[in-house]
């Protein structure tokens, strides 16, 4: 079956209703014009035999008309009859040719041929015996005139009405769904021409259709924003893994051209070996990453003793340098795992970057609902400029610093991952010179 658009849909059902209302309105008001008709000559046809047979006398089975009575008075055709039904006098009709009965003072209709009369029979009494009887006939206007120039108009009007809804519906759908239309265009020229900048617009109105244009305008330009956030990573991330590969390459180029001494031939193997660690870690942080974000990863969440968890995390960092503040027994809901993870991120920043006897302080407490985790140092500090990139993949302050100290500038972009994910968020409040505190908020968890 042919499928039609939600506009031409619309449009022929409203168009079809106007048409079946109007149909309608047509019969309804047939009906009433000839209900109107009827009860018109219903009332003159009495009115008139009421005055009329005032005026008739009976005497000795004849009757007797009195000044003023007149056989044919406002349509109506007066007739009388004996007691025994035989016409005395007045002129019948020539289509009546219906035999009715005489009923005294009931108004009926009769169908004579082709014409309808409202018939009325009132007896004129002579004493007990006799009278006559009195006949009205008055032809029921044809209403064919009434319903002719009603269909005359309605043929006129009926397509004109029509007209004007098919018109007027379309044209209100039509503008109405002008922004579903512009979704569609555009969603197309996006899926040809790949082109992710292309943008809906519009005038911006108050109804669901430009509101879900605005929707997709503002997901397009998340979109986007993804988009190139990913390019970018994958740029970044052949990047990072060119540098080792290509000291590996031109290590073992060398290795193979020249004839180096052992102790040489070890410096190098050492080196490609160094090379291939650094690419490996680069490689397996960002697969958790991925995972991370793809939701693949190990994800169970459950009440998590974090005053446990960051002591036993504690237990890999040096003693001498890593105080500890934790209030005992605090509990979130949680990945024990994942959030270690963070924490040491967070530690291993801390003593990286930090003078190599500096201490570090790592801090668990309750605090206006929620609880703290916090790493502060005593290093060198983030300048207000760098605070809002360093949470960015790949973003390294410092690079030569960064990588002299291993690290590819994915640690705290994993950091602020992890902590969106336990609906929790990153603080850092940092001075040059004086060190830095990172802080992770996290909602507190129900208790033991
Ligand atoms: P990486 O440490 O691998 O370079 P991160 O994402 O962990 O990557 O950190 C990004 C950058 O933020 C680092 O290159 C470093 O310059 C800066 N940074 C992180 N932690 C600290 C810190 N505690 N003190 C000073 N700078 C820091």
């Amino acid at each position: 079956m042919k499928r039609h658009s939600i506009k031409t849909k619309i449009t022929l059902w409203l168009t079809g209703l106007t048409v079946v209302l109007c149909l309608l309105l047509v019969v309804f008001l047939l009906s009433i014009s000839r209900g109107v008709v009827v009860q018109t000559t219903r009332e003159r046809l009495t009115q008139v035999m009421r005055e009329q047979v005032e005026l008739v006398r009976c005497r000795e089975g004849q009757p007797v008309l009195a000044e003023g009575f007149q056989f044919y008075r406002h349509g109506v055709s007066l007739l009388i009859y004996s007691k025994y039904e035989s016409l005395l006098a007045g002129q019948l009709p020539v289509a009546f040719t219906a035999e009715e009965a005489f009923e005294n003072g009931n108004v009926h209709q009769v169908t004579a041929g082709d014409v309808e009369y409202m018939v009325l029979d009132l007896w004129v009494a002579e004493g007990w015996q006799q009278g006559l009887w009195v006949r009205g006939l008055l032809e029921i206007p044809e209403s064919s005139r009434t319903t002719r120039t009603m269909l005359v108009m309605a043929a006129v009007a009926l397509p004109l009405f029509v007209l004007l809804a098919a018109l007027g519906s379309d044209r209100i759908i039509r503008g109405a769904l002008r922004p579903l239309d512009r979704i569609n265009e555009t969603a197309d020229s996006i899926v040809d021409a790949k082109d992710l900048h292309r943008r809906i617009g519009g005038p911006g109105g108050r109804d669901e259709f430009s509101r879900l244009a605005d929707n997709f305008d503002r997901l397009l330009e998340r979109m986007e924003r993804a988009f190139e956030a990913e390019k970018q990573f994958a740029a970044d991330a052949s990047h990072e893994l060119r540098t080792p590969l290509t000291v590996i390459k031109s290590a073992s180029e060398y290795a193979l051209q020249f004839e180096e001494t052992p102790e040489e031939r070890r410096e190098t193997m050492e080196m490609i070996h160094r090379q291939a660690g650094t690419m490996q870690a680069l490689i397996e942080q960002l697969l958790r990453m991925t995972r991370l974000e793809q939701g693949t990863e190990g994800m169970e969440f459950g009440l998590v003793d974090l005053t446990a968890l960051l002591e036993e995390v504690a237990l890999g960092y040096e003693e001498d340098r890593l105080m500890l503040r934790l209030q005992p027994e605090i509990t979130v809901l949680g990945n024990g795992p994942l959030l270690a993870r963070l924490t040491g991120n967070l530690l291993d920043n801390a003593m990286k970057y930090g003078p190599e006897d500096a201490p570090v302080t790592l801090a668990l407490e309750r605090r206006d609902g929620e609880v703290l985790l916090a790493v502060a140092d005593a290093g060198p500090g983030i300048p207000p400029e760098e605070q809002e990139k360093i949470w960015q993949r790949f973003y390294q302050m410092d690079p030569a610093r960064s990588e002299a100290r291993s690290g590819a500038g994915l640690g705290l972009a994993m950091v602020r991952q992890i902590a969106e994910l336990h609906g929790g968020y990153m603080t850092l409040k940092s001075t040059l010179g004086a060190g830095s505190t990172f802080v992770l908020h996290l909602p507190e968890g129900r208790e033991k």
